[in-house]
């Protein structure tokens, strides 16, 4: 009896690996192209890591034209969480990182590398735990969970480090026939990596996030296949890896210890190792303190915050690239009307220890990619927002012609309206341009410089009687503001004012704030010019009218 027995006892229904090896051949890719994937288990919510890394990893492979592809991990199916495969899937939609193959939110297989869910893998995963066993490198470890476990209490009383390795792996120098006889006796076994390792020897590795890192070799005969006849990750990583044809493994860095085994388990079963990227974690500035990013604690780590809040998917991705890459800071500024697409994403510049999210800064982000969208594009997202959210802002948006006037101030010039950074703002900003919700509201009129009642009265009753007409271009409005100014004593000009105060009551900064506060209730506001155009004399004069009897 030899290895290739056992193999064929304990896998009798197994393929040849070749098998495997012809169904899923080397990619037809042009050189440089990276291959890469993202590979969540299905354990819960998305989590914004995860989005980040879907980005990377889709910024990199097209980039190259290459493939980026979902594989779902789901070999521990005790912590999977119902829907779990289509909230990836969904979530890489939202957010605009869809991958160009693997597992879809309908639970199906997009691409020629599938199955993309490791639990249909199982047949894949024995054939390459029976070639291995065949080589010898792989064994049947009989060990009860009781005898490991008792193996651990001798390890930590002997002070002597954890695991299944050398003397400690008691199976491993189990002969072949005796194997065979307890497998036929009906003994339960679990299927172990046979790792030539030495502890005292270290490896070399460039990682192309974190750089050179030294490791002792790995010693430890790890599981490959559980008591369910499923892989451990580390095996399926190395499968799945090599059928998949991934050039790059772009992970989260709590594997990058687990390198040295990876990079052992490719050698010792003949495959060519893919390169490796890890990730640092998002941090979070709390209270002076960095910490992770965290799903219970932070709102915002939840993939689904953002659509709840409404901040646009592009104005994520445009700040996790910001954040996972110091240079597009300088790039945006640059080159400030580009598709972030056009940003060369570099793997390599990638933060060490962990980029900082930021809330405002995402918001400012966001801000400015709201700035750029048509009116038709925010009445577009903000009805579909609100549709979900908010129904009395779906209720004022109901008059499209009318939303479409009011989300066109200062919107399309040069200088847009930046007020916007969440659709959840939407509401707040636009309310005074809507005659019910502003009486609705009890107005605090603060007309700043000018507060008498009569010079306020006659501001108004005169800028209505004799200044104001709908069919003005801009600049005979704002002259007409201007002579306005002057018939009643105020400076014309800011400047004239400045080099004479005592000549004048106030200038006409301060009449135009007083025809604002009136207008809209506030001090700031976008273009009164193109809100008074949207409202029109009727509404003005009443608005006016209302603001005197206050
Ligand atoms: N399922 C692993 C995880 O979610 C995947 C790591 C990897 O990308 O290889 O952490």
């Amino acid at each position: 009896m030899d290895y290739k027995d056992l193999a064929d006892l304990i896998f009798p229904n197994a393929k040849d690996i070749s098998y495997y090896e012809e169904k899923y051949p080397e990619r037809n890719l042009k050189e440089g192209a990276i291959v890469t994937r993202i590979a969540p288990s299905p354990t819960g919510v998305m989590h914004m890591g995860g989005i980040y890394q879907a980005l990377i990893a889709k910024t990199v492979a097209r980039q190259t034209d290459g493939v980026f592809f979902l594989r779902i991990e789901d070999t521990d199916q005790k912590r999977e969480v119902e829907n779990g495969t289509a909230g990836i899937a969904t979530a890489c939609e939202t957010f605009g990182v869809e991958p160009d193959e693997g597992r879809t939110a309908d639970d199906k297989d997009k691409g020629n590398y599938g199955p993309y869910k490791q639990s249909l893998r199982k047949d894949i995963y024995q054939a390459y735990a029976k070639y291995m066993i065949a080589q010898g490198k792989a064994y049947p470890c009989f060990c009860t969970s009781e005898e490991i476990e008792e193996m651990r209490t001798k390890q930590e009383n002997a002070k002597v480090r954890p695991g299944y390795y050398g003397v400690w792996a008691k199976c491993r120098t189990i002969s072949v026939e005796e194997a065979a006889e307890k497998i036929k006796a009906g003994e339960k076994f679990i299927v172990r990596f046979k790792s030539p390792g030495r502890e005292d020897r270290k490896i070399k590795h460039h990682d192309i996030i974190k750089g050179n890192v030294t490791f002792p070799e790995n010693d430890q005969d790890i599981v490959i296949i559980k008591a369910d006849g499923l892989p451990t990750y580390h095996f399926a990583h190395i499968v799945d890896d090599h059928l998949m044809r991934t050039t790059h493994v772009i992970r989260a860095d709590e594997w990058l210890s687990s390198v040295p085994l990876h990079l052992q388990l490719f050698y010792e079963i003949g495959f060519k190792a893919p390169k490796y990227a890890h990730i640092a974690p998002i941090m979070k500035n709390d209270n002076g303190n960095k910490r992770k990013l965290s799903k219970r604690k932070d709102p915002e780590a939840a993939a689904s915050y953002y659509d709840e809040v409404g901040i646009p998917e592009l104005a994520v991705r445009e700040y996790l690239l910001n954040i996972a890459n110091s240079s597009f800071e300088n790039w945006r500024r640059a080159n400030k009307d580009a598709d972030i697409e056009e940003f060369d994403f570099k793997l390599n510049k990638m933060s060490v220890s962990g980029a900082l999210f930021d809330m405002v800064k995402l918001q400012d982000v966001s801000k400015i990619v709201i700035s750029k969208y048509t009116a038709e594009e925010v009445y577009q997202k903000s009805l579909e927002w609100a549709k979900k959210y908010d129904k009395e802002l779906g209720e004022m948006l109901a008059d499209k012609e009318y939303a479409l006037k009011v989300f066109g101030i200062e919107r399309g010039n040069k200088k847009p309206r930046k007020d916007i950074a969440k659709w959840s703002d939407v509401k707040e900003n636009i309310d005074y341009m809507y005659d019910d919700k502003f009486y609705g509201t009890k107005q605090e009129y603060n007309y700043q410089v000018i507060n008498e009642k009569t010079d306020i009265d006659e501001i108004l009753t005169k800028y209505i009687e004799n200044y104001y007409d709908d069919n003005d271009d801009k600049q005979t409005w704002f002259d007409k503001i201007k002579d306005l100014a002057g018939s009643l004593g105020y400076a014309r000009e800011v400047k004239e004012f400045k080099a004479n105060p005592d000549a004048y009551k106030a200038h006409v900064g301060d009449v135009s704030t007083v025809l604002r506060v009136a207008l809209t209730g506030r001090t700031n506001t976008p273009d009164m010019y193109e809100i008074m155009q949207v409202l029109g004399k009727d509404r003005i004069a009443r608005r006016f009218e209302i603001a005197m009897n206050a």
